[in-house]
């Protein structure tokens, strides 16, 4: 008997995330993602759209749209097609995928935090499961789809000095008092808003990068970007928060190194090969990001084949997918995302005269 075909591609429906921290309506980004990719979906006015879950999460699985798949979610897909993941990422992270990618709205500031290394986040989770739910580490990066605010590392000694210098005078123009004044509006007598006197302020443009490693400390302030991280929910939490806060793991596990807010924007690097694909590879085997830029000028554009599995989001610019491991054509739209099997490409026919954005997380091993 033959087989059937099964596709090794297909569109993903992802799970979203309704913080009470999201931006609220359409003033969101993962909201305009949903109702762009699915006209069926009703956004409410006033409710929060915090984060878009792109993966296998058990919190938040993605669920499969292409009917004649048996598995329900892409987290049970891959369980029972682990090769989808490619030879290397398969045996490197038992047979699961290494990421989650995600898109946040930050309306109102996100706990001042850091996670833990490997060995720490091993050690913690022994120690105090039900505060480190898991064993792995959790590094992040996030890339600015709108202009993003964010706390990211201990600011240059002087920087602090000269706050210092400045706290008992009257003129608060040159010391963020708008800032302190709207986190704390956010979180009243929380003593973390003055963590701004201490952490550089960064602001990314869109297309500009963090990259949070092991002990950095952070917070996410405003604005909407894509992040892709490791699989783990470990955070060490500073304040800004009204969960637990370790105030000892913290002081001892940070990164205290102070550096300039320009050093924490993480460069891209034009590809050589295609000049359309934009790398954002942090110093992790986890997960590395491609930016795709595809210019008005080009009709027809290759997905190519990597040797690992990876997610495709669609930011802006409409096209029809094809690929021998897809049965039929996919359209694709601004908020469409994609599973793509390792050693599977697509074709994309663009039918937008303005070009496509595109986002791809993968591993690079
Ligand atoms: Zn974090």
């Amino acid at each position: 008997m033959m087989s059937a075909f099964l596709p090794a591609v297909f569109p993903l429906s992802c799970a979203v995330q309704n913080y009470s921290w999201g931006k609220v309506g359409l003033e969101s980004e993962v909201a305009k993602l949903l109702a762009s990719s699915d006209p069926l979906v009703q956004i409410q006015p006033d409710r929060p759209y915090a984060e878009l879950w792109m993966g296998a999460h058990p919190r938040g699985d993605a669920v499969i749209q292409d009917n004649r798949i048996p598995q329900k979610t892409l987290g049970q897909w891959i369980t029972d097609n682990p090769a989808c993941l490619g030879a290397k990422v398969k045996d490197t992270f038992q047979g699961c995928l290494p990421f989650l990618f995600k898109v946040l709205s930050v309306n109102t500031a996100l706990s001042i935090q850091a996670h833990p290394n490997k060995e720490l986040a091993a050690k913690l989770h022994a120690q105090f499961p039900e505060h480190y739910p898991d064993a792995n580490h959790k590094p992040e990066m996030a890339i600015a789809l709108t202009p993003f605010e964010g706390l990211c590392g201990f600011r240059p000694v002087e920087e602090i000095i000269s706050f210092l210098q400045a706290a008992d005078g009257k003129d608060t123009s040159g010391s963020n008092g708008d800032l302190l004044l709207r986190l704390h509006s956010q979180y009243p007598g929380d003593i973390g808003c003055f963590t701004i006197y201490f952490l550089n302020l960064v602001r990314l443009e869109p297309g500009e990068a963090m990259f949070l490693g092991a002990n950095e400390p952070h917070a996410y302030l405003h604005g909407d970007c894509v992040e892709c991280m490791a699989c783990s929910d470990n955070t060490v939490r500073a304040g800004l928060t009204p969960k637990f806060i370790d105030v000892l793991t913290l002081c001892e596990m940070l990164n205290y190194t102070p550096a300039p807010s320009s050093s924490k924007i993480f460069p891209a690097t034009q590809s050589q090969l295609d000049p359309s694909v934009y790398l954002y590879d942090p110093p992790v085997p986890d997960f590395a990001i491609m930016r795709i830029e595809i210019p008005s000028s080009i009709k027809l554009y290759l997905v190519s084949a990597m040797d690992s599995a990876s997610i495709l989001l669609v930011i802006q610019g409409t096209a029809v997918g094809t690929s021998t491991a897809a049965a039929s054509e996919m359209t694709l739209r601004r908020g469409s995302v994609l599973f793509i099997s390792a050693n599977e490409s697509i074709s994309l026919h663009l039918s937008s005269l303005d070009g496509m954005l595109l986002f791809r997380a993968c591993c690079l091993l």
